[in-house]
């Protein structure tokens, strides 16, 4: 059985008060309300609040993760954040990727490579997000532009260190828009990536890497999303920031 992740992304919201209210309401419900759900659960809260966040939740199955880091190990990098960093307080997990990295801070497949190479030498298991713009959809050019990402970042992995990953397929134009994929677009385009691993990777480790959907789930179509054979959870943006909304996807 895969595993069903559903990954919490606040990006640049939040600050300490709001992060550890919202992780100790969170945890609450979640136990003390005894609210059911098969998933495993990831917040990824801000830099400064890592720590904190780690330590709320130390003892649950919540678990935390860095939204970023450098893809050098350590050195005269003013303002950045290493993967050994993390790893010294206690941070297991990283989304590497994103589009909103690729695009407004040039992260392209080549830097992307190192910050996974980075993260595995330290252990960290990485959301990887791939998705093609709505330019390249509305000229058919999604699936080649999903396999190239692959090609020229997870797919120089070992199938050792694929273990570590999660993949998240984020078509460009649903995050942040209120326009979802359909299910079918996103069953569609998650079969392809499965069917890629298996080229790749053969049949088990196909079969086992969680494959999350991206891009404006909401508790309205995060059960529609989730039921499909090849979506393994999601991650979520602005949906996850609303204590209410976010239980309910947890719940879907
Ligand atoms: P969204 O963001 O849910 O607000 O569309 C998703 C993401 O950026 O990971």
């Amino acid at each position: 059985m895969r595993k069903k992740v559903v990954i919490a992304n606040w990006k640049m919201n939040y600050d300490f008060y709001e992060t550890t209210s919202f992780i100790r309401n969170f945890l609450k419900f979640i136990f003390e309300k005894k609210i059911n759900h098969n998933k495993e659960i990831i917040i990824a809260p801000s830099f400064p609040f890592l720590h904190i966040s780690n330590q709320i939740s130390q003892g649950t199955n919540l678990n935390i993760a860095a939204q970023n880091i450098h893809q050098k190990e350590k050195g005269s990098y003013t303002g950045e954040i290493s993967a050994s960093m993390l790893k010294s307080i206690g941070i297991q997990k990283v989304i590497l990727g994103h589009s909103e990295r690729r695009e407004f801070f040039f992260e392209k497949n080549n830097i992307l490579l190192e910050k996974i190479k980075i993260a595995l030498k330290y252990g960290l298991n990485i959301i990887f997000c791939i998705g093609e713009s709505s330019f390249e959809r509305s000229n058919d050019q999604q699936f080649e532009i999903v396999k190239d990402q692959l090609r020229k970042t997870v797919f120089c992995c070992t199938p050792d260190e694929i273990k570590y990953f999660y993949i998240a397929y984020e078509p460009i134009w649903a995050i942040g828009t209120g326009k979802t994929a359909t299910f079918e677009q996103a069953q569609t385009m998650h079969e392809f990536i499965r069917s890629l691993f298996l080229e790749r990777y053969g049949k088990n480790i196909s079969n086992e890497i969680s494959i999350l959907y991206g891009g404006s789930i909401n508790d309205f179509n995060a059960k529609d999303l989730f039921y499909q054979k090849d979506i393994d959870g999601g991650l979520v943006g602005h949906s996850s920031m609303e204590l209410k909304k976010f239980l309910r996807i947890v719940q879907s």
